[in-house]
């Protein structure tokens, strides 16, 4: 785990390092040798000890002195090995280019060409694992660590834009007659109605909650992305004349044939995500006390139950919360635990930290607010109390193996290794399967074993009007793949639209 610097410190550093910088540039122009000696810039952060027990962001993002200097590390390589590795193809070094010259506007517009939501993307796209994992930096270090922190760089300056007024709405084309429904608002479903209404078309989207933004308001917590960040994108979409139908569930309120033949769309796009929680089939998981990891966030994130005073959902009191998995689900749901009050929050996983699937910056996160780690260890049964409440956890120990299909070694229980963890609510995040309501009530709608849409290279389903995208195909997925499929179904209904 690494120590903790405060954003004071963090900022008077930049400052000496922005200072350096400037007498080198006015002697000339910087070698890759000068470039790689610039110290990477962290992301500053909220202390520990504190932010553990409050809702507000964590990261609170790079000063103008500090984006300048990281920006100034980026060699500009002519084959840019970073775009290769965003699903969206940000032209990463242009952007780059424009804020280590100080111009904010122009590298978040030159983002904007491919990603209409740099400000979320910043915040929670997995980038060691997609645009810096190809970094030359990070190679050159051979520490994808070290790569130019080009997700930070996107968040400050789409930060800068909105919180300078210099948003600018996205060009609408005239009127085209056609109307597309999009069922679903988490970012495939807005993502396509920003790109079918900025060909002209009337669109309305369709979302079975009371707010839009799907996992990003329900499922990412406050503490990693500010709801009024997701919340001012569907504003904008607003503004550009993209019409909302909130508490409306496809499938139950009307049918999408429904909404097809008797509603008048011309097409449609499925992107109603994967929010059919997985559970461990094991004695005790229907006890009092027992949460899916989607119903703990949403009550916390959507109905804002950590507001104890004036919100209507009540959250389950804890004192010490297990969470059963390890990737960014797990993370959120043990650091929301600690947020919600538990006096201790214990992460428990089969096999080490090596082989968690969560983003390294969540984990070390989650270790500094006092997250416990019970690795090689799994719950074989969850144990009640007289009145049917979680009492305990019965664990099994574990040893890995030889590598499985998914390359990481392979957990083995260790027979009549059982054991108790004593605790009063246990949350199981092991991901989350297909929703099959829209398989059920549309006839003729293709899906595969796991219940995933099945569609083409242009994103078209079994339906020749309907699309689908995000991780109703893909299955649980990430953010910018969603947008990714998004702009592919959108660009595919413009197209079938033209006639
Ligand atoms: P969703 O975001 O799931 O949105 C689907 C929307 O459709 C929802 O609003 C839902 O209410 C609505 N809907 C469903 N059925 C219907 C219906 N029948 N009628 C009307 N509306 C309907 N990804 C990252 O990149 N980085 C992260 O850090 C990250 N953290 C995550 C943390 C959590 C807790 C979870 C659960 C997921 C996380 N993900 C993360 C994954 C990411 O959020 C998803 O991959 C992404 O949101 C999928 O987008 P989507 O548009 O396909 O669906
Ligand atoms: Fe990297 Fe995500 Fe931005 Fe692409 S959208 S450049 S993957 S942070
Ligand atoms: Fe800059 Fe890294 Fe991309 Fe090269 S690979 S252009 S150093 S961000």
């Amino acid at each position: 785990m690494s120590e903790y610097i405060s954003k004071e410190i963090l900022a008077q550093k930049a400052t000496e390092e922005y200072t350096k910088l400037q007498q080198k540039l006015s002697e000339g122009a910087l070698s890759p040798k000068d470039r790689a000696a610039i110290p990477q810039q962290e992301m500053p952060t909220g202390e520990p000890k504190v932010r553990a027990r409050q809702m507000s962001e964590v990261a609170l993002g790079y000063t103008k002195e500090q984006a300048i200097v990281e920006a100034n590390r980026c060699l500009q390589c002519k084959n840019q090995p970073c775009v290769s590795g965003c699903p969206v193809s940000v032209p990463i070094p242009q952007f780059i280019a424009h804020v280590a010259k100080g111009d904010f506007k122009k590298a978040v517009d030159t983002i904007k060409t491919t990603n209409l939501l740099p400000s979320i993307c910043g915040r929670v796209c997995p980038q060691e694992k997609q645009c810096q994992s190809q970094c030359t930096v990070g190679k050159m270090f051979k520490d994808v660590d070290k790569s130019v922190s080009i997700g930070r760089l996107e968040r400050f300056v789409a930060d800068y834009e909105r919180e300078n007024g210099l948003e600018t709405l996205q060009k609408v084309a005239a009127p085209t007659g056609k109307k597309v429904a999009v069922v679903g608002s988490g970012p495939a479903g807005l993502t396509v109605a920003a790109d079918t209404r900025r060909a002209g078309h009337d669109v309305t989207v369709f979302e079975a909650f009371h707010k839009c933004g799907g996992v990003m308001v329900y499922g990412i917590p406050e503490f990693r992305l500010p709801k009024d960040i997701v919340c001012n994108e569907v504003e904008n979409l607003k503004k550009m004349g993209v019409k909302f139908e909130n508490n409306f569930l496809v499938g139950r309120t009307e049918t999408l044939p429904q909404l097809l033949k008797d509603k008048g769309y011309d097409a449609a796009f499925i992107g109603t995500g994967a929010g059919l929680p997985k559970f461990m089939h094991i004695e005790g998981e229907n006890l009092i006390g027992v949460f899916s990891a989607n119903e703990y966030l949403t009550r916390a994130n959507l109905m804002k139950g950590y507001d104890v005073k004036n919100a209507a959902t009540p959250i389950y009191k804890a004192k010490k919360v297990v969470v059963c998995g390890a990737g960014n689900v797990a993370m959120d749901a043990s650091r929301m635990a600690l947020r919600l009050g538990a006096e201790e929050s214990v992460v428990v996983y089969r096999r080490t930290q090596v082989e968690m699937p969560a983003r390294k910056e969540e984990v070390e996160h989650a270790m500094q607010e006092g997250v416990q780690f019970h690795f090689l260890e799994n719950p074989s049964r969850i144990l009640a109390d007289e009145n049917g409440r979680v009492r305990a956890v019965e664990l099994l120990s574990y040893k890995l193996g030889e590598p499985d299909a998914s390359g990481r070694r392979r957990p083995i229980a260790i027979e009549g290794s059982e054991h108790e963890l004593e605790c009063d609510a246990v949350v199981v995040a092991l991901g989350n399967g297909s929703n099959p309501l829209m398989k059920q009530t549309t006839p003729g709608l293709e899906v595969n074993k796991r219940g995933n849409i099945t569609v083409d290279e242009s994103a078209q389903t079994s339906i020749p009007t309907v699309y689908a995208g995000g991780d109703i195909v893909l299955g649980a997925a990430t953010v910018i793949l969603a947008m990714g499929e998004g702009r592919k179904a959108a660009a595919s209904i413009n197209k079938l639209l033209v006639n």
